[in-house]
């Protein structure tokens, strides 16, 4: 009788105890829930202040997102996206990109060629036409019409670097550390709104008409504003086969978190033939605003700014080696 009650009694107190634990976890989770949150592929910080700065003025995550994506496009250093983004093996430079917004909206430009910023007329596309993708010429004379104007995106160092790479000029789409900063920025803004977007020049070198993950909505980027978002760089033709971003938001509305979603998709990539020799990495945020990572390799820098507050983290990976 004795034992009964005291076990009743305990019982009891480790219920009550569960439910402050449950409360606390709530409390943090809706702490979290007001702060802005933005989160972007490798050491792109100069894309995610410029996303901090609309957001912390209560702008809008897709807005913020686009003012990510911006920065590394008109960036000439940066070899992988926009301007100064390698050409492919012809010698022409040819732009991917997407985004999304909290109505899972979507819109994506491939193969668009001479326009500096493809990620906002990805967003032309979602905003202005009936249509989620649009291609090559057809996306150009969008842009045009929309008052962007023609340039040429090839720089002097990015032609220096095609003429090197053609004396040897052989093909090989592989990806090693160097070869891609594609970004891939998250945003939650102080509404509870999430976005995305993901901007490329693709693989260096690559065939010519070679379209990668990152235009393709659910493979380079996915947003469901129920549950959170996810983002995809490296080879594109992996993340591709694997529809890596969509795959990421479904673990998480499975409760995984945001990490441990990144993993198990990059676990997956392990049946692809190489998949020891290329690079993938995720981002992902979810809808309390927790934000994780994970690679194949090692060398996957990830930057994050919260509430002002901004971090450069590494994240982990499946294998050691970089
Ligand atoms: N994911 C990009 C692509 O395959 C490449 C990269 O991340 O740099 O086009």
């Amino acid at each position: 009788m004795q034992r009964r009650k005291f076990i009743k009694h305990t019982g009891i107190g480790f219920a009550t105890l569960g439910i402050f634990r449950d409360l606390a976890k709530l409390k943090s989770i809706s702490e979290k829930d007001r702060g802005a949150i933005t989160i972007a592929t490798w050491n792109n910080k100069k894309a995610v202040m410029a996303a901090w700065e609309v957001l912390s003025a209560n702008g809008s995550a897709l807005d913020a997102v686009e003012a990510g994506a911006r920065i590394p496009e008109e960036d000439p250093l940066d070899t992988s996206v926009g301007y100064g983004g390698y050409p492919d093996r012809e010698g022409r430079v040819s732009l991917d990109a997407s985004i999304m917004d909290h109505e899972g909206n979507a819109g994506s430009v491939f193969f668009l060629q001479g326009i500096l910023h493809p990620i906002s007329v990805a967003k032309l596309v979602m905003q202005k036409t009936p249509h989620v993708y649009l291609a090559g010429e057809g996306a150009k004379l969008f842009a045009l019409e929309n008052g962007f104007e023609e340039q040429n995106l090839l720089t002097p160092a990015a032609e220096k670097a095609y003429l090197e790479w053609k004396k040897i000029n052989k093909y090989s789409p592989k990806i090693g550390p160097e070869q891609h900063d594609t970004i891939g920025i998250l945003a939650k803004d102080r509404s509870g709104r999430l976005s995305g977007a993901c901007t490329t020049s693709g693989l260096a070198f690559k065939m010519h008409g070679r379209v990668g993950d990152s235009p393709i909505i659910g493979s380079g980027l996915f947003v469901d504003n129920k549950i959170g978002a996810a983002s995809a760089t490296g080879l594109g033709e992996a993340v591709i086969k694997k529809v890596g971003s969509f795959s990421i938001v479904e673990m998480m509305r499975n409760k995984m978190n945001p990490e441990k979603a990144c993993k198990k998709a990059i676990e997956r990539l392990l049946d692809i033939k190489g998949s020891s020799e290329f690079q993938v990495g995720y981002i992902a945020m979810n809808k309390a605003g927790e934000t994780g990572a994970y690679s194949l390799r090692a060398g996957f820098p990830y930057v994050v700014v919260r509430e002002g507050k901004f971090e450069l983290l590494e994240s982990k990976s499946f294998f050691d080696k970089k």
